[in-house]
């Protein structure tokens, strides 16, 4: 079985999501299906929840563009059997939407649980839209099984609950298709919202994985695999086709934007390939990461970099 993770480019525009259709149905059998947001989205939740609080802009028209946002998908991409309810949960948030953010301009003030609750609503729309895209599939709430704890200031995943419960909502044997949010998550003693920290929902797919054992882990993303560099500094960067768990965790923790670095761990601990793909261009053949050391001429398999760091 495979875990497959679409990033908010992915889920982000009519054409990508025809993609995400068209890689997800190929499989030919149940797999599990991690979202994010819609592609900008959560900056735009945060941008407008930071208006609120100050009191300014004109918060209604900023919900008003994210209802037609989802809206248009819906229209264009869910079958007209199932259009209504789909409009209709969409909707639930939506509203759901308008009364935190009419909190926020009254009491002037975002506290960070509020700014949680916020966020959260963008991968709970993406997700019950993206399960009802998909033929066959059917959603299931991240809410109910990633389950965080307070460590300090942050909201870290609670591993042993979490995977405790992964495995109570999928079973042994999927039946169907399921397709949940990543990055959302709730507090295990106090039950509120939480989420995985920016970025968030590949460790949420890399959790999911590792809790049931999977085959393989897929990033789907908007390049062609994990590069030598980054391209916009470095254009003549190529991507690399292959490379260990501790070259990718190296990569990633100092700088490489492909993967969340807290994402590699949890499947390199059950020795799972992940496997980063493009949505928009299915057939490159990615990046592979395993346990298996390759061999090469270079000595040096990437470059990343940290930009406004002090030490
Ligand atoms: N939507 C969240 C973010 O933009 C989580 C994610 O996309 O991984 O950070
Ligand atoms: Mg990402």
């Amino acid at each position: 079985m495979k875990v497959l993770k679409f990033g908010g480019t992915s889920v982000g525009t009519i054409g990508s999501l025809r993609n995400v259709k068209r890689i997800v149905e190929s499989i030919g059998e149940p797999a599990i299906v991690v979202v994010s947001a819609l592609g900008g989205l959560t900056d735009r939740l945060i941008a407008t929840a930071r208006m609120a609080a100050v009191g300014e802009g004109d918060i209604t028209a900023e919900i008003d563009a994210m209802e037609k946002r989802h809206s248009d998908i819906i229209e264009s991409l869910v079958a007209t059997d199932r259009r209504d309810a789909v409009m209709a949960s969409v909707g639930k948030y939506i509203a759901e939407m308008r009364d935190v953010y009419k909190g926020i301009s009254l009491i002037r003030d975002l506290p960070e649980k509020t700014l949680d609750v916020i966020v959260s609503f963008g991968e709970r729309m993406s997700s019950v839209i993206v399960a009802n895209i998909l033929g066959d599939a059917r959603h299931c709430d991240s809410l109910d099984f990633i389950k965080t704890e307070k460590w300090f200031n942050k909201n870290i995943a609670d591993r042993t609950l979490t995977d405790d419960l992964i495995r109570k909502s999928f079973g042994s044997k999927l039946e169907h298709t399921m397709v949940c949010g990543g990055f959302i998550s709730r507090d295990r003693d106090t039950g509120e919202i939480t989420n995985l920290g920016r970025g968030g929902s590949d460790y949420t797919a890399a959790l999911i994985a590792a809790a049931l054992d999977a085959d393989l882990l897929e990033i789907w993303t908007d390049v062609d695999g994990f590069m030598t560099s980054d391209p916009r500094i470095i254009p003549e960067a190529r991507v690399i086709p292959r490379m260990s768990f501790i070259e990718s965790m190296e990569l990633c923790s100092f700088g490489a934007k492909v993967i969340y670095p807290p994402t590699i761990y949890p499947v390199f601990h059950k020795n799972i390939p992940i496997k980063i793909l493009n949505t928009n261009n299915p057939d490159a053949q990615g990046t592979l990461i395993d346990d298996s050391v390759q061999e090469m001429e270079e000595n040096v398999r990437g470059v990343s970099s940290l930009r406004q760091i002090s030490m």
